[in-house]
């Protein structure tokens, strides 16, 4: 079968390979379209180091199962499923959220992964994908699910006043997360106007280019102070404390973005203010599920985010004008 192989900073190539076989428990799976993650493009250039080399990366995917083993008794050969990158390999029972989980692993990121014609994954892995949903718009669930988790564990009340840092995939999918759960004015603040456009066209209300406004001032003064909600989706200390400052006293912060180790924010503004600071991490089968369901619901359109659709063998050439930023989409979808 093809693959794509990261083979070391800004080197990945198509190759032969042997397909994988599945051990008992698994399923092999025919991948019908994968998305690129932003994660996966830092990873390509080496600037995060959590990529290796020789691996195959792609966590971002939906297919159909082509093989099952003994133990597998709810897919059959034929199923079309949208597959969970998460798994854990703990041999009993997980007690916590995957996500809090020592024993999670992740496939594309620890374990080869879906830029391949065809993957192994657990059984458990898998959920069932509706016919109204298409292939393309499957790959999207995962990152939605990263949105859909984020929102879900944010207190937001009714028509609340919600602002989010950062309009890459993930955070144009928290806009569309965060007016599913019933925000009220949706702020985005951004410096691509590429990216601002796309999140007026996905709902938002108002959006601030931070390279030509003072977004914190611009915030505080449209909403008498600053708002209720902010979501960051960057990662970094600059826009870590542009969360803290556009919250008003008393207000929830939740940061996404995990870009950078260490960061360096004023820690007696979030004291002061008694603003409420929280981490996310990926998500629960809970909101994966529900992902499936509001996008084939037609509750959440991903459709535009998908701006390129491409064959596998495309994919190093994408790697690469994406690295260097010689081209902006917001979401590639490969088709092995
Ligand atoms: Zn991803």
């Amino acid at each position: 079968m093809k693959a794509l192989i990261y083979k070391g900073p800004w080197e990945m190539t198509l190759e032969e390979v042997a397909e994988p076989k599945p051990n008992p428990g698994e399923v092999l799976i025919d991948v019908k379209a994968i998305g690129i993650c932003g994660s996966d493009v830092h990873g390509y250039t080496g600037s995060t180091g959590r990529r290796w080399p020789g691996m195959i990366m792609g966590h971002e995917f939906a297919g159909v199962v082509a093989a099952v083993t003994d133990g597998v008794s709810n897919y059959t050969v034929g199923d079309e499923v949208v597959v969970s990158p998460m798994f854990s390999i703990s041999p009993t029972p997980e007690t916590v959220p995957m996500n809090w989980s020592p024993n999670r692993r992740l496939l594309g990121v620890e374990v080869n992964g879906a830029y391949a014609d065809r993957v192994t994954v657990k059984a458990s892995q898998l959920f069932p994908k509706p016919a109204g949903l298409s292939w393309q718009q499957a790959s999207l669930c995962e990152p939605l699910a990263v949105a859909m988790h984020a929102v879900q564990i944010t207190p937001m009340d009714i028509m609340t006043d919600v602002a989010i840092i950062g309009s890459g995939t993930i955070g144009l999918l928290v806009l569309l997360a965060a007016k599913l759960k019933g925000a009220g004015r949706v702020i985005v603040i951004d410096k691509m106007p590429r990216r601002l456009e796309m999140a007026k066209q996905l709902g938002a209300d108002i959006v601030i280019n931070a390279g030509e406004q003072n977004a914190v001032d611009v915030v505080r003064e449209l909403t008498s102070g600053g708002v209720d909600v902010t979501l960051e989706a960057v990662g970094y200390s600059a826009t870590a404390q542009q969360a803290i400052d556009i919250t008003r006293n008393g207000g929830n912060v939740t940061w996404i973005g995990n870009s950078a180790k260490m960061i360096e924010i004023d820690m007696q503004s979030v004291v002061t203010r008694e603003i409420t600071v929280r981490g996310t991490y990926a998500f629960t089968d809970y909101e994966f599920g529900k992902s499936i369901q509001a996008m084939a619901g037609g509750r959440i359109d991903v459709q535009p985010l998908i701006e390129k659709v491409a064959p596998l063998a495309e994919g190093p050439a994408y790697f690469k004008q994406l690295a260097s930023g010689e081209i902006d989409l917001v979401k590639v979808v490969l088709e092995p």
